[in-house]
């Protein structure tokens, strides 16, 4: 058996979801297919999140039903008629619990609204594209991950019950009854059958959990790029592609940042010693990369991860009084709390300062730093890291900017600058 994942971007149109049935047509294993929200599916939906919180209900509902349409317009192209009416009828089931959850619902942590509203976006996806494939002739049985994926309840990062989660799906999965399976990456469910996600673009990582417990032979990543390839070609130019790479490669390079796949992604694999393939779906045949247990990164390529949006936090100790061990308990417990993660630490004398992305939570955090330290801080700066970098390299990509930061050791060099 094994898992095949495609992206949002692999089903952002009636076109693309045509694609990946002749990506199937081509394959005989029995498959598990995790999908994602189609295109930008799930930034539309968290602005409807937003809308509710901030209590516009009109504006949230306009805004959910501008997502439906999209999703209808997609089903008007794909669909014959006498297909249509089906899966239309299953839009609306999925678009007006949402609806009645915004006008129902009375609590309103963002957090939990968040996981309600959003999964809606897995949900459509998914049952558009088993729809679809049942009506072409590949039959496939559509499976819920909010009953098989069981986690805790933290919701928009939530934590998987491994166990609970394997007896579910060896329950759900049958492969002498079906051949495919279909399911949602980035979402699960609590033990009070309430929906949680996994965190954004957890997709990856909802395949690589499917594979783990189910011992698949490999898991397939299909993206719109040739593989990984050694830096962002949205930002870079010149990129090249990585024909293998180990998985400690690359937990390090997803964990710089390497928006490629996430950066939990490994670990469940890796532990199974299951194979990961990073594949584009516009050129199925060609050969991608293989990220498993013994590969060996071609040693002298330069990898570029550029993260944007981070924030450098300085915090001292107001009468100078710096132990360092006790600081660091305290700055560390604090940014737990308000679930910040730290890209980068760095230790003075006086002080210690944290690099992290600028999220909602970042404000608060400072304030709360604020009451017992001094802080300063910096927002909209850049982190990049350069893995076997060269002296060339860093001076191409520092020459003109303020750098305000460096970690440099024998393979990797990381600079925080301004953006530019
Ligand atoms: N749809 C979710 C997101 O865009 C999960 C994923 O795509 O992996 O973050
Ligand atoms: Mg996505």
């Amino acid at each position: 058996m094994r898992v095949y994942k495609f992206g949002g971007a692999s089903v952002k149109s009636a076109e693309g979801v045509k694609n990946l049935t002749r990506i199937l047509k081509n394959q005989s294993d029995d498959l598990v297919i995790v999908i994602s929200a189609m295109g930008k599916t799930t930034n539309a939906l968290e602005k409807v999140v937003n809308a509710y919180l901030d209590l516009q209900n009109d504006e949230a509902i306009s805004l959910l039903i501008e997502s439906k349409t999209y999703h209808t317009e997609i089903i008007r192209s794909l669909f014959d008629n006498s297909n249509k009416e089906t899966i239309l009828t299953r839009l609306d089931e999925i678009y007006n619990i949402t609806i009645e959850f915004i006008n129902n619902n009375r609590r309103l942590e963002y957090d939990f609204c968040y996981d309600q509203i959003v999964s809606a976006g897995e949900i459509a996806s998914t049952s558009i594209v088993s729809n679809y494939l049942n009506s072409i002739g590949i039959p496939n049985t559509w499976t819920d991950a909010r009953e098989v994926i069981r986690t805790d309840s933290t919701f928009r990062e939530a934590n998987i019950r491994f166990d609970e989660s394997g007896v579910r799906l060896n329950d759900a999965l049958d492969f002498s009854k079906n051949k495919i399976y279909i399911t949602q990456g980035f979402i699960g469910g609590n033990a009070a059958g309430e929906t949680t996600t996994l965190g954004r673009e957890g997709s990856d990582y909802s395949a690589a959990i499917i594979a783990a417990l189910s011992n698949a032979e490999s898991v397939t990543i299909w993206k719109d790029v040739p593989g990984v390839l050694n830096a962002d070609p949205r930002i870079f130019n010149d990129t090249k592609l990585l024909s293998a790479v180990s998985y400690k490669e690359a937990a390090e390079l997803s964990f710089y940042g390497a928006q490629i796949i996430h950066p939990k992604t490994i670990k469940p694999l890796h532990n199974k010693n299951i194979p990961l393939y990073v594949k584009s779906f516009v050129e199925p045949q060609s050969q991608g990369t293989v990220i498993e247990g013994n590969s060996v990164l071609e040693k002298q390529m330069p990898v570029f991860i550029l993260k944007k949006n981070q924030v450098l936090i300085s915090i001292l100790p107001k009468d100078f009084s710096f132990a360092l061990e006790e600081t660091l308990g305290v700055v560390f417990n604090m940014l737990l709390k308000h679930r910040i993660k730290v890209n980068l630490i760095q230790s003075s004398a006086v002080s210690i300062s944290v690099c992290v992305d600028d999220t909602r939570y970042v404000q608060p955090t400072i304030e709360e730093f604020m009451n017992d330290y001094d802080v300063r801080y910096n927002k909209e700066l850049e982190l990049l890291t350069i893995r076997n970098y060269t002296n060339d390299t860093i001076d191409k990509y520092t020459e003109g900017k303020q750098v305000y930061l460096s970690q440099k050791t024998r393979r990797t060099i990381r600079l925080l600058m301004e953006s530019k």
